[in-house]
C-alpha cells in the first residue's frame, strides 16, 4: 500500500491542487499503520541528485510506481502536482520566469493545444523521443509528445447490429442508422478532437455536412459519458455508440455482475480500416519553458519512451503504447489488432475552434 505525503495547496484563483513528493512515499507492507518501522525491510533509497518538477492532469496510482521506478534508475526525485489541465496551465502562465513546473502532462490532444497556445512548452529536441515515438504522435517542433494512445471507436450492441453493417465514421452519417446512435455532448473534447480530425481530412464544409448527417441519426439528445454511453448500448438504448477504447477495457475488469453483462453485450469495432484507419488520441507531455530542471525533465520524458516504462504507463489506464512492440494488456488484445490513422494528430488542435463551431452550427448539442 502506498501512503502519499500529499498537501493541498490553493492556486491564486482559490483552486486546490495536490502536491505529492514522489520520493516520500513510503511503502508500508501491506499494513494501515503509519508508523509502523519497517524501514529494515526496505532496500536502501537511490541517493538523491536531484528533482523534476511534473504538473500533470492524468492521476492513477500506477503511474506514481512508475516515477519511483525514474527515481530509482537515475536518483532524481520525482514531485507531483496534480490538477485539472486548465489549472495548471493557469498556474504555470500566471508564475511565469518563476514557474516549478518542469513538465507538463495532460489527456488528449485538445488540452496540450490549449497549453502550446498558452505558449508554456520549450520546443525538445531529443534523438530518443523523437527515434522512439512516431511522428504523428508528437508535436513537430518537439513542444509535446505522446506517451499513450487511445482509440475512439464504435462500440455496439452485438444483438442488434450485425458488424458488416458497419465500416467509417462518415457512414453513420448514413440514414440507415437513423435513432440508432447515442454520444456524449459535443462539448466534450473527446468529440472535439474526432471532428477537427475530420476537418484535417475533409475540410470544414464537408465535415458540418457529416455532422448534420450524423446528428440527424441519434437516438436521444446527447448526454452523459462515455461509459454512460456504453451501459445503454448494452441496455437497448441506441444500437451504436462511439467511446474511448480504455472505458471498455475497464469495464471489462470490473467483477460487478451487472458490468459483466454489459461487456458480454457491446462489442468493439475500428472504423476505417480499409482507409486511414481509426481515430486516436494520446495522452502526452511536454517540457516547459522557464523549467528550472530541464535536463531532468528531458531525462523523465525519454524514459517514459523506454519499454517498461510504456508497458507500466499504458497498462494504468488501459491504454495503447505509442513504441511499437511493447506489450498490451490482455484486454486490448482482445480486441484486436487495428490501423490507427497516422494523420498527425498536431493538425488537431488548429482544427479545434472550427471543429466547435461545426459541431454547434450541424445542431450536435
Ligand atoms: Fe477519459
Amino acid at each position: 500500500m502506498v501512503n502519499k505525503l500529499s498537501r493541498r495547496v490553493f492556486l491564486s484563483g482559490g483552486t486546490a491542487v495536490t502536491v505529492v513528493g514522489i520520493s516520500q512515499l513510503v511503502t508500508s507492507c501491506g499494513n494501515n499503520n503509519d508508523n509502523a518501522s519497517n524501514d529494515t525491510q526496505n532496500p536502501a533509497p537511490t541517493p538523491v541528485t536531484g528533482e523534476v518538477n511534473l504538473y500533470s492532469s492524468r492521476h492513477y496510482n500506477t503511474d506514481t510506481e512508475l516515477y519511483n521506478g525514474f527515481t530509482d534508475e537515475t536518483g532524481i526525485k520525482v514531485n507531483l502536482i496534480e490538477g485539472s489541465a486548465d489549472e495548471l496551465i493557469e498556474r504555470i502562465t500566471s508564475e511565469g520566469d518563476n514557474t516549478q513546473a518542469d513538465v507538463f502532462m495532460t489527456v488528449d490532444v485538445a488540452r496540450l493545444w490549449r497549453a502550446q497556445e498558452a505558449e508554456i512548452f520549450a520546443p525538445t529536441s531529443s534523438p530518443t523521443l523523437e527515434e522512439r515515438i512516431p511522428a504523428s504522435l508528437r508535436n513537430p517542433e518537439g513542444l509535446w509528445f505522446g506517451f499513450t494512445r487511445r482509440a475512439r471507436v464504435i462500440m455496439y450492441n452485438q444483438e442488434n447490429v450485425n458488424p458488416e453493417e458497419l465500416s467509417t465514421y462518415e457512414d453513420l452519417a448514413d440514414p440507415k442508422w437513423k435513432g440508432r446512435i447515442i454520444i456524449r455532448p459535443s462539448s466534450n473534447i473527446y468529440n472535439q478532437s474526432l471532428v477537427a480530425s475530420l476537418i484535417e481530412i475533409h475540410g470544414e464544409e464537408k465535415t458540418e455536412e457529416w455532422v448534420k448527417g450524423f446528428v440527424a441519426n441519434f437516438a436521444r439528445e446527447p448526454q452523459s459519458n462515455d461509459t454512460g454511453q456504453i451501459k445503454d448500448v448494452a441496455a437497448g438504448v441506441a444500437d451504436i455508440t462511439l467511446a474511448n477504447t480504455y472505458y471498455l477495457a475497464r469495464m471489462a475488469k470490473d467483477d460487478d455482475p451487472a458490468i459483466k453483462e454489459v461487456v458480454e453485450k457491446v462489442k468493439i469495432f475500428f472504423p476505417n480500416q480499409d482507409d486511414r484507419g481509426s481515430h486516436v488520441n494520446i495522452s502526452g507531455a511536454g517540457v516547459v519553458k522557464n523549467a528550472p530542471n530541464p535536463e531532468n525533465a528531458v531525462k523523465f520524458l525519454e524514459y517514459l519512451s523506454s519499454d517498461t516504462a510504456q508497458e507500466f504507463f499504458a497498462k494504468g489506464n488501459n491504454e495503447y503504447p505509442v513504441v511499437e512492440g511493447v506489450g498490451i494488456d490482455p484486454v486490448l488484445e482482445s480486441f484486436g489488432t487495428f490501423k490507427a490513422d497516422d494523420t498527425n494528430i498536431a493538425t488537431f488542435g488548429p482544427n479545434l475552434a472550427t471543429a466547435v463551431q461545426v459541431m454547434n452550427r450541424g445542431g450536435w448539442k
